[in-house]
């Protein structure tokens, strides 16, 4: 039925398309949609609809009142039918955006994710492990949790399971977990290897004689001196050398302009014992010898990485093809960082170190376990990062587009209740007294509570702040009253008003309110940017304090709650809450 307007010259997929982002949206607002949604919404898309907005309106209208009419469960079936459209929306709604992998066989991918258990696992590994996941399912493949354990100086046991815990959480099933560590004999074996053939020298030049060798493009003797390698390796291996007094060297390039294949370092002597493997093995393998070998023998075919390792690509596939090893494809991406918040940790360790912070849990940090203890959820993780895509240009998204991903999918989850921060007290006249009953969600069946009202209720300073003498405002979910007096008692401000009817009026202001004898005691942790450019923001935690409803303290940890007009926030006990955002 299109008798608003004559369709006659436009193609029939506008029409369709208005009607599925008006579908969409109905859906998403108990079954009901408005105009100018629709309209924000179609100019919001990259498509071009060959068609001015005074054309569209008639459109519109009529497809949203179309749409109005229909039963949820109508607009549900269409949905369906419209499917197609939903793949034209941006990439955040739309969410896996991989493009496909060169060379990629189905069944036979192989890809990893190698965190060094140095420390939590942050939004930044989300993004890796995530994209090694996606695409491991993507071909029918495997992906393998591989930890990179080779510097026992960093590496702890508790980082190991943090590791393991912040992938369940993002619900990232490895198919194969293993330790580098394990493999340290057979590293070990290859890098003999390596020196025996020449490809690799044992070197004792001092430290600074090896920084300055590889600026000045200087082979040293040691490098030159192929007869004694058996013997300097023997010692090796055997103990016979101090911490720092010999390394073994890749025998790479002096003269490359790329400095990492100025013959790197391959092992090191670390006495310092290892959080699995003890003070049994001193020689330890770098990063740059353990990864293309690990790499090699676990079959991985498409080993994904930052960027800032793109200059060690070359290293990478000429150590395997000296060993004559299979070489995976490298793939970069780049890093995901945010403004204001660490996203590394090696940013995040020296804040705990100094006590600028005391957790890895503090709602601050982009740590996995900051943003669950925090109240954000796997699946927003998860579209967010997809959304990202995987591309080379750097990714410094707005935290707020996590924010508002997280927030459409807790929203009706999140029980709504009262909190009033800063209260100032309100009594009203010839209100009702007793118990009422308040529904924890508008649409959801999230329960029902009860509250016992009198006449005495504290709201939020800042809307006290706000009210007038003579106007009216509606408590929500309860009744109308009219501001009477403003008056101070020991200094405090009291507002007095009188009751003004149930019934809800159109555009008066809506404010939050606790029952004074439902009141408890109750403060939010308000996480605010750790740093401003670069400098540390000393009110980065504000404590919001106030009055909440008793029914709080029946929330068990990590209950998600909206508290109406102040935000989204996660119970942490029955006194306090984290805020998710706004
Ligand atoms: P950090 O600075 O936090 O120590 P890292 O790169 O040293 O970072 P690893 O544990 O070595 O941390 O990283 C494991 C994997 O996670 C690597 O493949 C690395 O490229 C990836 N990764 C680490 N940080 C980020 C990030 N911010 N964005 C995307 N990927 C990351
Ligand atoms: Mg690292």
């Amino acid at each position: 039925m299109r008798g608003v307007c004559d369709f006659v010259e436009l193609d029939e997929s506008v029409f369709d398309f208005v009607k599925s982002i008006a579908l969409k949206n109905a859906s998403q607002h108990n079954g009901r949609t408005n105009v100018n949604v629709v309209l924000s919404h179609l100019m919001s898309t990259k498509l071009d609809l060959k068609i001015s907005v005074d054309k569209l309106l008639p459109i519109i209208k009529e497809v949203v009142q179309e749409v109005n009419n229909l039963s949820i469960e109508r607009q549900g079936v269409l949905i369906q039918e419209f499917s197609k459209y939903y793949k034209e929306e941006k990439s955040f709604e739309k969410g896996v955006s991989l493009q496909e992998l060169a060379n990629a066989e189905q069944g036979k991918v192989i890809t990893r994710f190698p965190p060094e258990p140095n420390g939590y696992p942050h939004i930044g590994h989300a993004k890796a492990a995530i994209i090694d996941e996606e695409y491991a399912r993507m071909y029918n493949g495997k992906m393998i949790l591989r930890f990179d354990d080779t510097n026992p100086l960093n590496e702890k046991i508790e980082y190991y399971q943090a590791i393991r815990d912040g992938l369940e959480w993002l619900g990232i099933k490895p198919d194969l977990v293993k330790n580098t560590s394990d493999d340290i004999l057979v590293l070990h074996n290859y890098g003999k290897r390596l020196v025996s053939e020449g490809h690799a020298y044992i070197c004792t030049c001092t430290s600074d004689i090896i920084h300055k060798n590889r600026a000045e493009q200087i082979e040293c003797d040691c490098r030159r001196n192929q007869n004694e390698a058996n013997d300097r390796l023997h010692r090796m291996f055997d103990g016979q050398y101090s911490q720092n007094e010999a390394i073994i060297r890749f025998k790479g390039d002096m003269q490359s302009l790329n400095t990492v294949l100025r013959d790197p370092t391959l092992f090191r002597i670390i006495d310092h014992p290892h959080p699995l493997l003890g003070s049994k093995v001193r020689v330890w393998p770098t990063y740059d010898l353990a990864a293309p070998i690990e790499d090699s023998m676990d079959g991985v075919t498409h080993a994904l990485r930052t960027k800032e390792y793109e200059l060690r690509n070359e290293l990478y596939y000429s150590i395997l093809s000296r060993l004559k090893m299979r070489s995976p494809i490298l793939i970069e991406f780049s890093r995901l960082e945010f403004d204001g918040m660490p996203v590394s940790k090696r940013k995040i360790k020296p804040l705990l170190e100094g006590g600028i912070i005391s957790s890895w849990d503090d709602p601050r940090l982009p740590t996995l376990i900051a943003l669950h203890h925090r109240g954000f959820v796997p699946e927003a993780i998860r579209k967010f990062i997809l959304g990202l895509g995987i591309t080379l240009a750097e990714t410094k998204p707005p935290f707020e587009t996590l924010e508002s991903i997280n927030r459409k999918m807790i929203d009706p989850i999140s029980l709504k209740l009262f909190f009033v921060s800063s209260p100032v007290e309100l009594r009203v006249e010839g209100g009702k007294f007793g118990k009422i009953e308040l529904r924890n969600h508008p649409t959801q069946d999230l329960g029902n509570r009860e509250v016992e009202i009198a006449n005495k209720f504290y709201i939020a300073s800042p809307d006290a702040e706000d009210l007038q003498i003579g106007q009216k405002v509606r408590l929500m979910e309860l009744y109308n009253i009219k501001i009477l007096e403003i008056r101070y008692e020991n200094n405090k401000k009291v507002l007095i008003g009188s009751y003004e009817g149930d019934r809800v009026i159109q555009n008066i202001k809506k404010i939050q309110w606790v029952a004074e004898n439902d009141a408890v005691e109750f403060s939010v942790k308000v996480p605010k940017e750790l740093f401003i450019g670069d400098i540390y923001n000393p009110n980065s935690l504000e404590l919001k304090t106030g009055y909440a409803e008793s029914f709080v303290s029946k929330l068990k940890a990590g209950t998600l709650v909206q508290f109406m007009r102040f935000g989204f926030c996660s119970i942490l006990n029955g006194k306090s809450a984290t805020y998710t955002h706004r």
